[in-house]
């Protein structure tokens, strides 16, 4: 998978990308990624991207032609695939499990990422595919949006992971929120491992697992409820739950 972004501040990704999980898969080929500058592409012995908006009103606003510019030119380095360009956005659909399900199935994303006011309206109207937000709140600029966006899509891209490590037993993933962990020591200041996780038994371990999992569900997010794939064993369980609540 080919992933570019589009900053006026491209420092900003190194030390994210060039560390741990991302950094691996991109040694490993399973993903190349690419950072730009705008001001690359700005023409004029200033190579200026940002102009006060029409009409006043305060703040500064991205360039079109900048923009224009690099989106053309990345994207005419492949004649076979396009890429799929996204805005970063707070205006734009939210981020979600299944929104970086399905962005890691794509060949080539190019995320662009706003700053100052944002862009002009003629980028998103004009050359822009899709807009992400990840969450009802501002951000001073993209670049930490479209980082979580590619971090949560690339966990998804077979292999970058590893075997070790299963995407598809977290939270959102299997419907539910997952539920605790524990490590080595068994006793810490008095606090011992729930017994059924030192028991051995891979059954009880997993109906535990579960069964906890259940329980974080029906008090934090019991919404998910409602489209989690639930068997009998589970539903005799929320029943319980339910029951023990109306108890209390
Ligand atoms: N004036 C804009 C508004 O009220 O919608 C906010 C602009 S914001 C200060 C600058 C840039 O940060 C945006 O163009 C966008 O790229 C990015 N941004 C801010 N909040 C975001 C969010 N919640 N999700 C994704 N990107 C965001």
């Amino acid at each position: 998978m080919r992933i570019d972004v589009l900053t006026l501040f491209p420092n900003m990704f190194s030390a994210y990308l060039g560390e741990s999980i991302l950094q691996r898969a991109q040694s490993a080929g399973l993903v190349s990624l690419q950072i730009h500058n705008i001001r690359g592409y700005a023409e004029g012995r200033h190579r200026v991207t940002d102009e006060p908006p029409y009409g006043g009103g305060g703040g500064m606003i991205l360039k079109p032609e900048p923009i224009f510019k690099a989106i053309e030119n990345i994207a005419a380095e492949d004649q076979q695939v396009k890429p799929k360009v996204i805005l970063m956005a707070p205006q734009g659909r939210l981020l979600s499990h299944a929104v970086a399900v399905e962005l890691a199935a794509e060949p080539w994303l190019l995320f662009l990422c706003g700053r100052y006011e944002g862009i002009d309206e003629r980028v998103r109207q004009h050359i822009v595919d899709d807009e992400i937000s990840i969450g009802d709140y501002v951000l001073t600029g993209g670049e930490l949006a479209a980082l979580v966006t590619i971090d949560a899509l690339a966990r998804h891209i077979p292999g970058v992971l590893g075997d070790e490590y299963a995407a598809e037993r977290d939270s959102y993933s299997t419907g539910l929120l997952e539920g605790p962990h524990y490590t080595r020591p068994e006793i810490f200041r008095g606090w011992q491992v729930p017994e059924a996780l030192r028991s051995g038994h891979a059954a009880r371990i997993a109906r535990w697992r579960r069964e906890e999992s259940l329980r974080l569900t029906w008090e934090r997010r019991p919404d998910l409820l409602l489209t989690a794939e639930l068997d009998e064993a589970d539903k005799i369980f929320l029943m319980e739950l339910a029951q023990e609540t109306m108890v209390k």
